[in-house]
């Protein structure tokens, strides 16, 4: 029998303590991307535990690229890119968050989705929740309806879940 997924991502990634600035413990789970099995066994329970449920995959750059593509690939939907501000060429909606310290902003582009697609929204990390709450407003506003929220991995004792009320979010494993 394989080991559960939150013991397979816990026993790959990598913590890495002060980065990118004093305080911060990062969460790297470029381990579990590089590793078949374990990239397979996550994506698998992702797309499972929302079976049915969605007809798009969202992906939050960057690495939430690698999410989408792969659970778009095995339920053979389509991938919806949600980049930081200036990369996409057409016109866009923006939604600007908090982060630690200043601003960041989202970008979608306009018209790219038909309104009530049921996007699944994926990231890696799920830690104040600033990044996924502006991506699922960025989807909203375009006229889709968000399906859920998926991430690898959940920093416990943010306020990630109030930024994300009233959507299903599925972390695989909580720290
Ligand atoms: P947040 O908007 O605070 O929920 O942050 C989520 C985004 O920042 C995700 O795209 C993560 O990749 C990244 N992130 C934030 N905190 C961490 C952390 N401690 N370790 C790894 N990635 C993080």
């Amino acid at each position: 029998e394989s080991p559960h997924v939150s013991a397979v991502i816990e026993g790959l990634c990598a913590t890495v303590t002060d980065y990118p600035k004093p305080g911060i413990v990062f969460q790297d789970l470029t381990p579990v991307f590089a590793n078949g099995p374990a990239l397979k066994q996550v994506v698998d329970a992702i797309v499972c535990a929302f079976a049915g449920k969605f007809d798009a995959v969202a992906g939050v750059e960057a690495r939430g690229f690698l999410l989408a593509a792969a659970a778009a690939y095995a339920t053979g939907t389509g991938v919806i890119t949600i980049r930081k501000a200036g990369k996409l060429p057409r016109e866009v909606l923006s939604e600007s968050y908090s982060l630690e310290y200043g601003e960041a902003t989202l970008e979608l582009h306009q018209g790219d989705v038909p309104a009530g697609t049921r996007v699944l929204i994926l990231d890696d990390v799920l830690a104040t929740g600033g990044t996924l709450g502006a991506a699922a407003a960025l989807l909203e506003r375009t006229g889709a309806v968000v399906a859920g929220v998926g991430v690898v991995l959940e920093i416990d004792g943010l306020p990630g879940r109030d930024n994300l009320a009233g959507h299903e979010v599925l972390s695989l494993l909580h720290v």
